[in-house]
């Protein structure tokens, strides 16, 4: 508990005291003397809301829930109803300790999920002596010593020692990584076994933890609809509820008056007054952002980085989803199954389409250079060109050597034999002549079959995959896993396009998602309804471009945040629909004179604390 919930609940017990010896007094024949006495535990568990609510009349913000609660509990205690008056105050400042402890609790909940917050640095200098420093403070390019058991704070290359990572708390999942010498590690990894040290090669806010953190903390300020929708609501309903309790505290006596009834003053405003305190909106104010907040912490948790409430209310909705082909479904871990030369050695060239290749970040340029197996020579490449869906154009040894598909071929006017083989192609071209190609192929993802089932579980009714790359591999992958439909070699701006004719087909309520890896996609990425980048991991691109950003590449991941989503909408409109519904009914027995303000005030707060409990659960995203 925090100071100010401590505070509160001592005035609270407080107040509480006092009102049960105020109760059993004997004040009957003292009315002066009784009214200050229950001016005490008023004004000791209620000072706040009071003067909550004048500041709010002094900046003409009038009509919040400290308004109501201010006029009811004052016009109740100028009405004689000095028990009520102290209780309705009491037991709303109850409501309020249980939603702030609540909402502590969350918090506290999801940041020692997301334990992924480094809180100091080891930074050694150029002696060799180690000092503790705050992360802030160090410099890119600085070298900083990661013990095990310690997080590593900044994004950086190790430069000694080897250990394994344990990355759980950033995807989610426990699958250690291992490192040494060269390898690139990230920030919000725990070292788990030797000493690493690392260079830096970002600054701490750059480094991906913090943007991470950023990126959760943030999430809240982008509304979904029914946030935005609370907002209006509130700024009408509450003025007119007012109004509608003025009109009740009024009209009828007036009535009375003119029919020559007695108008029961007395009567009519106290119902008006409990008329307020039903009306108090609080459950759904609180209980909302609540529930978004929970949600999108839970995600976090599991590696599912989902940018704002927005997009959780899209994803919800979602019915079709476009995939990219390489390193979405597939592993993008090709290997050369065959190599087809004419004019030079089959090494030769693999080794020329790996050097043309070697600036490329694509997932094919890795494979030629694994499987080149020779050591190249950057001083050997220039003039490099990477044209998007088709492949690469550079200057090896200062002969212009083209390696792609067949597209890039007629590119750069080169005639190409017919090849059978079944698997990806890259041709390869020097100096306008053909040399022949190199066969990959790809690996599909081992939980890529699992994760279509999963998603038609959730509730997806169409998938479809856009690929660059040639129409008979997209064939045999959208047959093996069971995707309704596939486009095949696609440049980056068909796949736009085709997602663009996906959303002309679909409504309000079917959104379409696109699962990418970001590499040349973050276009498409933004132009669905909701963009998923995955196997985000180290890649600020994907990081950036999409809205809801996987962690690790598990596209089994796609339907757990489908369905966390669903999830946390499901609750915010439960919460909706039950805490108007209690309102509604109240209201109408308030007006009828039925209930009085204790009802009032026990359904007021019950509400609260059932949807606040609700709320909670959406956290709990864990097995879903
Ligand atoms: P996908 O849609 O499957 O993610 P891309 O759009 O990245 O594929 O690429 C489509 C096709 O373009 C690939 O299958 C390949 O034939 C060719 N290509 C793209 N980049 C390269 C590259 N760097 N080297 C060779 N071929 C490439
Ligand atoms: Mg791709």
């Amino acid at each position: 508990m925090t100071k100010k919930q401590k505070n509160l609940l001592i005035r609270v017990i407080a107040a509480g005291a006092m009102l049960l010896v105020l109760a059993l007094l004997p004040l009957k024949d003292y009315p002066v003397v009784r009214f200050l006495l229950f001016l005490i535990p008023y004004f000791t568990v209620g000072y706040d809301i009071l003067r909550k609510a004048g500041k709010g009349i002094l900046n003409r913000q009038v009509f919040d829930e400290c308004f109501l609660m201010a006029v009811a509990t004052i016009g109740a205690m100028i009405l004689g109803e000095y028990t009520e008056g102290v209780a309705v105050m009491w037991f709303y400042q109850i409501g309020e300790l249980f939603q702030s402890y609540a909402v502590g609790k969350s918090r506290r909940n999801i940041s020692e999920l997301m334990d992924i917050r480094p809180d100091y640095a080891n930074y050694e200098d150029e002696d060799g002596n180690v000092e503790r420093v705050d992360p802030d403070e160090v410099e890119v390019g600085s070298v900083i010593v990661v013990n095990p058991g310690e997080k590593v704070p900044i994004d950086g290359v190790v430069i000694f020692g080897n250990s394994t990572l344990n990355t759980a708390a950033l995807t989610g999942e426990s699958a250690p990584q291992d490192v040494s010498v060269g390898d690139s590690v990230i920030s919000g990894c725990v070292n788990m076994s030797g000493l690493l040290k690392i260079r830096t090669e970002k600054e701490f806010d750059e480094s991906t933890a913090s943007k991470i953190l950023d990126l959760v903390e943030n999430a809240s300020s982008r509304k979904a609809r029914s946030e935005q929708f609370i907002t209006k609501f509130a700024r009408v309903y509450t003025p007119a509820v007012c109004y509608g309790a003025l009109a009740l505290a009024v009209l009828p006596p007036v009535v009375r008056l003119i029919m020559g009834l007695a108008p029961m003053w007395g009567d009519w405003v106290y119902r008006a007054l409990t008329f307020l305190v039903i009306s108090c909106p609080c459950a759904i104010v609180v209980s909302i952002p609540l529930s978004f907040f929970g949600g999108i912490g839970g995600a976090s948790a599991q590696g599912i980085l989902i940018k704002g409430s927005n997009f959780m209310e899209t994803l919800a909705q979602v019915k079709t989803v476009a995939f990219d082909k390489t390193g979405t479904v597939t592993k993008g871990n090709f290997k050369v199954t065959d190599v087809h030369h004419a004019a030079m050695e089959r090494e030769d060239l693999l080794e020329m389409a790996a050097l043309a290749e070697l600036h490329s970040s694509h997932p094919i340029s890795r494979s030629l250079r694994e499987a080149c197996g020779r050591e190249l020579d950057q001083g050997r490449v220039t003039d490099v060109r990477e044209i998007s869906g088709a492949g690469v154009i550079a200057r090896v040894d200062g002969r212009e050597t083209a390696a792609g598909n067949l597209r890039l071929m007629r590119e750069v006017g080169v005639d190409v034999p017919e090849c059978h083989s079944p698997g990806t192609i890259v041709h390869t071209a020097v100096d306008g002549e053909y040399q022949g190609h190199v066969v990959i192929s790809d690996e599909i993802k081992e939980t890529a079959r699992e994760a279509m089932r999963k998603l038609a579980a959730a509730g997806v009714t169409k998938t479809v995959m856009l690929t660059g790359d040639k129409e008979s591999v997209a064939r045999a992958v959208a047959a093996e896993l069971g995707i309704d439909e596939y486009r095949a070699e696609l440049l980056p701006g068909d796949k736009v396009t085709e997602v663009e004719r996906l959303l002309k087909g679909s409504s309000e309520k079917a959104r379409v998602a696109f699962v990418g890896d970001g590499i040349n996609d973050a276009p498409v990425l933004s132009r669905a309804d909701v963009g998923i980048a995955m196997g985000a991991l180290g890649s600020d691109a994907a990081i950036e471009a999409a809205d809801v950003v996987l962690m690790d590449d598990d596209p089994v991941k796609i339907a757990k945040a489908i369905r966390i989503a669903k999830k946390c909408i499901r609750i915010v409109y439960e919460n909706i629909y039950f805490a108007i519904g209690v309102k509604l009914l109240c209201l109408l027995l308030g007006a009828l004179g039925i209930a009085n303000m204790w009802l009032a005030i026990f359904a007021d707060v019950g509400v609260m604390v059932l949807c606040v409990l609700n709320a909670v659960r959406c956290l709990a995203v864990k097995n879903l």
